[in-house]
């Protein structure tokens, strides 16, 4: 088996998947499961199809196309609103888009027209992220034009909190959508059955039961996969944060001063580390580097290792103290392994890198 290695425990990630759509449904809100932070992996849509997530949810079409063909029967969604240029491929590849222009709706309806396709559409709101969507001041307009539409179907609204800007997600932020749905539905004289939101800043305050009746969808992906939310820098406890695991092999293992010799300059990427002198020190350096993952995302899941820096194609690392409380047998040496538990950069640059071997186990 080759490294550097991506192991997914498909046992841990179901675990997770499944206490996630218990408590979501306990409040009778849906899940679907985001897969870009695989890369759209078949094995991990499978996944949540067995937790009993009601669909799959990609930012990437080439995703949600490996996942139709894979056989998958769920109902796939695309996350990121369309490009006008991708829009041919997207109703036989997903079942429902997020959308915030109007101009986009149209053509896809027109293609819809054409081929005969349905689709259906969550329209995308902004709520204060500044990401995508619409201001809630143009929804009446919006719900107008929206009103013509013949062969795409609007199904209700669809909101991020903590994307781009950081904005939490908050009761009054849920009632506000619950305000813009009665808006839309109001001028397009309907019912509109949906309002999603995302992502993993959302499971706490469904914890808390501090949801409004009528958010009803959740899409989510990093606290399944690493029991982690990012917004607000807790693990979830009650989630396994070892379901994946990225290792690497040493290939080189001596005792080094921890401080550099010599004048120093910007290093490879033009940073300039700043080092501690602490005497010499037992480093191991990894094959892994920038190009396999964000190195600076992955956290040592063994005691005593620390990630000191990282180039291109390598990654030293402190081992001293790791070896201190080792037997003297069990030494770290070159085609030993360490593990790091990625955080979600750290998975998503692995998922995309090419050079990572991706393992289910
Ligand atoms: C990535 C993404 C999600 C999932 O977010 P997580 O924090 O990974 O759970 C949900 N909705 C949209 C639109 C996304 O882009």
């Amino acid at each position: 088996m080759g490294f550097p290695v991506m192991r997914i425990d498909g046992k841990k990630v179901l675990d997770n998947a499944r206490r996630v759509a218990e408590l979501c449904a306990g409040r009778d809100i849906e899940v679907w499961g985001v897969t870009k932070g695989l890369s759209g992996d078949p094995r991990l849509a499978e996944i949540y199809g067995r937790a009993g997530f009601a669909g799959i949810s990609d930012s990437r079409l080439a995703n949600l196309r490996k996942i139709r063909d894979s056989g998958s029967e769920l109902p796939r969604q695309l996350i990121r609103i369309a490009m006008i240029s991708e829009l041919p491929d997207i109703p036989g590849t997903a079942d429902v888009s997020l959308e915030s222009e109007l101009s986009t709706i149209r053509e896809l309806d027109a293609i819809c027209l054409h081929t005969g396709a349905r689709h259906d559409v969550l329209l995308a709101v902004d709520v204060g992220d500044l990401r995508e969507g619409f201001w809630p001041s143009e929804l009446t307009r919006v719900g107008g034009e929206l009103s013509r539409l013949k062969h795409v179907s609007i199904t209700g609204i669809a909101t991020n909190f903590a994307c781009a800007s950081g904005v939490l997600p908050s009761s009054e932020k849920f009632e506000d959508l619950l305000i813009y749905r009665d808006m839309l539905q109001d001028t397009l004289g309907r019912e509109l059955p949906y309002i999603s939101v995302g992502g993993t800043c959302c499971l706490g305050l469904i914890e808390e039961g501090r949801v409004p009746k009528g958010i009803n969808q959740l899409r989510i992906g990093e606290g399944v996969l690493l029991g982690r939310d990012t917004a607000y820098q807790r693990d979830i406890p009650y989630l396994d944060r070892t379901a994946v695991v990225i290792s690497a092999e040493i290939i080189e293992c001596r005792r080094k001063p921890s401080a550099p010799d010599g004048e120093t300059g910007c290093q490879a990427f033009g940073e300039k580390p700043v080092f501690i002198d602490r005497g010499m020190r037992q480093r191991a350096l990894l094959g892994i580097g920038r190009q396999d993952v964000d190195t600076g995302r992955l956290i040592p899941l063994q005691d005593g290792v620390h990630i000191i820096t990282a180039s291109s194609d390598h990654m030293v690392t402190d081992v001293t103290d790791a070896d201190s409380i080792r037997a003297p047998e069990a030494k770290l040496r070159p085609g030993n392994s360490l593990d790091f538990r990625p955080l979600y950069p750290a998975m998503l640059s692995a998922a995309t890198s090419g050079y990572v071997a991706v393992e289910f186990e």
